[in-house]
């Protein structure tokens, strides 16, 4: 019974029967006047014609006589004549005495006299029936000496006006039940428009509330109900712009967020884990779909122990690196804030950083070899030096043989540095290539004659086999005859004497391949693919007595690199090895070609 329907409804229904009894009330007690005031004068008109027609020049012992024959009763009305003392010596009501007796109010005033009126007066009538009266009593005085003689005595009985104002009683009950039932018809259809936008309003916002903006209620009045609708339409309208506006704005962040190349991950300060982009789930769990942690699952599963990250009272961010599976990652912790400067939560921002970490190890492992490779010779040339010093000079024999061991570790670190140099050409991008046609059957021809020399004094066989049409490459060819000449000069290296050295030219639809098959002691397969890193040996000791620098096939790679081509190695250890150098059959633009300018 709480809703505003049934309210208004009881409201209007109290008033209606509010208003019903005090008007009925009203009626009533105006009848029972009226009714009142016509019977008193019916009694006064009543003793008047008792007056008239019997005291009035009558006799006292005619008196009953007179009355029963002219007066007698009248609308019910009983008539009656008192002397001084209040007995009744005539009356309607009986034919001879006894005369009945009366003890009522209006007949006491009257003997004191004053003529009076009275209702409610209880006494029986002439059957003995108790009965409700209303009576007048007049006195009547005689002529000479003004004294009361008599008393007229008029009666009525109250009951036909009770009876009356009870039927109008019935009366007015029902005209209130009508008048209540049309009042709740009325009142019911009054609080139904009343209520009905009402309502519709409460289900519109509730609808809203459930996430559906796209509605419009009708308004069907223009009263304050109206009114209150046309505004929640247009607040409805706003809403749903600025709804729109934002679920936008959402978009365009998410998709910034999501193709970002960084990983972003938001923490809420009770540590749950609000966002994760796709980078960082990428970086964090490949192999897994969601990531879905708190902040301290998150510490502990990467195992950050660095414990910076935990102290993010302060406003400034906090750095940490750590290695997720192969990969390394740089996590920047920041802290966030409300509008109170209260900690709102931990963004974190990962970045990859595999490769600059790999990037960074390399260069100082290439500055500890450098170190390395230059420490030995310059120790040897020191130590020499200091020898001859303190008096092996003396000796001219000893001398020579020292000076000659300078030179070459002299010889050596020149080398070492020449490679270098070359190298760091190359990482500078300050190579220049002066590509020209060579034509390979012819050009291998002499090669492999330039270092027939060196096979022969290891008893060596070294064959090539040439192509039966012509092979046209496009290279720098002193570049190219280093790279040849490197791997030429390795295969007879890394081989024991009496060893074949094979070379040959295949081609495919984009390439043709030069390659070097010795019958040497071959590299394992865990060697092999380190074999173009700069400074690998596969056995340290061997290539130094070779005179080695570890920089050769690291300097032949990218000179094939540059030519557009490539650099490929077989091996089967103990078997022997197979060098291919790929060159591409279409003039490759290349990053390091001489332009046409600089040759002149
Ligand atoms: P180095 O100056 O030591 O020869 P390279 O860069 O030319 O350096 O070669 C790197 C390493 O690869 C060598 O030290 C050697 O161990 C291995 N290697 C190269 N060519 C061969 C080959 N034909 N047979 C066996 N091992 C080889």
């Amino acid at each position: 019974m709480r809703s505003i329907k049934w309210k208004l409804i009881i409201m209007y229904l109290g008033l209606v029967l509010l208003v019903m009894i005090v008007s009925g009330t009203y009626i009533l007690l105006s009848l029972r006047n009226i009714e009142i005031d016509k019977s008193r004068e019916q009694l006064e008109i009543y003793a008047e014609r008792i007056y008239e027609q019997v005291i009035d020049g009558g006799k006292e012992e005619n008196f009953q006589e007179t009355l029963q024959k002219t007066v007698t009763n009248v609308m019910g009305i009983q008539g009656n004549i008192l002397n001084a003392k209040g007995e009744t010596i005539a009356s309607t009501t009986a034919l001879r005495p006894p005369y009945p007796t009366y003890t009522d109010q209006a007949i006491i005033s009257g003997m004191n006299g004053t003529p009076s009126f009275s209702i409610g007066k209880k006494s029986t009538d002439s059957f003995g029936l108790l009965k409700e009266w209303m009576g007048y009593a007049v006195p009547i005085r005689g002529e000479e000496d003004n004294a009361i003689r008599y008393i007229i005595y008029t009666r009525l009985d109250a009951g036909n006006m009770q009876t009356s104002l009870n039927e109008t009683t019935k009366t007015i009950v029902i005209a209130v039940a009508i008048a209540l039932f049309l009042a709740a018809i009325m009142s019911y259809i009054f609080a139904q428009t009343l209520t009905g936008p009402i309502l519709a309003l409460t289900k519109g916002a509730k609808n809203m509330a459930e996430g559906n903006w796209k509605q419009s209620l009708k308004v069907r009045s223009r009263d304050e109900i109206g009114q209150l609708t046309s505004s929640f339409n247009d607040m409805a309208e706003e809403l749903q712009k600025n709804m729109q506006e934002i679920s936008k704005e959402k978009n365009r962040l998410e998709i910034i967020l999501h193709n970002m190349s960084d990983g972003v991950i938001s923490f809420a300060n009770d540590g749950e884990m609000m966002l994760a982009n796709t980078a960082a789930e990428d970086m964090l769990q490949p192999e897994k779909g969601q990531l879905n942690m708190t902040f301290s699952q998150f510490i502990h599963t990467f195992d950050i122990n660095s414990g910076v990250y935990l102290d993010i009272e302060d406003e400034a961010s906090k750095k940490v690196t750590f290695p997720v599976g192969k990969q390394f990652i740089n996590a920047t912790f920041s802290p966030y804030y409300n509008t109170k400067k209260d900690i709102e939560g931990v963004v974190v921002v990962l970045q990859d950083v595999t490769e600059q970490k790999k990037l960074d190890d390399m260069r100082k492992e290439f500055v500890a070899n450098v170190s390395h490779e230059l420490r030995t010779p310059l120790t040897t040339v020191k130590s020499y030096t200091e020898t001859l010093m303190d008096g092996a000079v003396e000796d001219k024999e000893i001398a020579m043989e020292f000076l000659s061991i300078v030179d070459s570790e002299a010889d050596r670190m020149a080398f070492l540095v020449r490679d270098l140099l070359q190298l760091s050409r190359f990482d500078n991008k300050q190579v220049r290539l002066n590509i020209v046609e060579i034509e390979m059957n012819e050009f291998l021809q002499t090669t492999v004659k330039q270092n027939k020399i060196h096979a022969d004094a290891k008893k060596q066989e070294l064959i090539f086999t040439p192509n039966p049409k012509p092979v046209i490459i496009y290279g720098d060819r002193d570049r190219v005859t280093q790279v040849v000449h490197n791997i030429i000069s390795n295969a007879i290296k890394y081989s024991l004497e009496q060893a074949r050295i094979h070379i040959y030219i295949t081609e495919d639809n984009n390439y043709y391949k030069i390659s070097v098959k010795d019958t040497g002691m071959g590299i394992t397969r865990k060697d092999l693919p380190r074999i173009f890193e700069r400074f690998y040996r596969v056995d340290k000791a061997r290539s130094r007595a070779m005179g080695g620098t570890g920089l050769g096939l690291a300097i032949a790679k990218e000179i094939m690199e540059g030519h557009g081509g490539r650099l490929t190695a077989e091996s089967e250890y103990g078997k022997g090895t197979t060098m291919t150098m790929w060159f591409p059959k279409e003039r490759p633009v290349l990053e390091y070609e001489q332009d046409e300018e600089s040759m002149l």
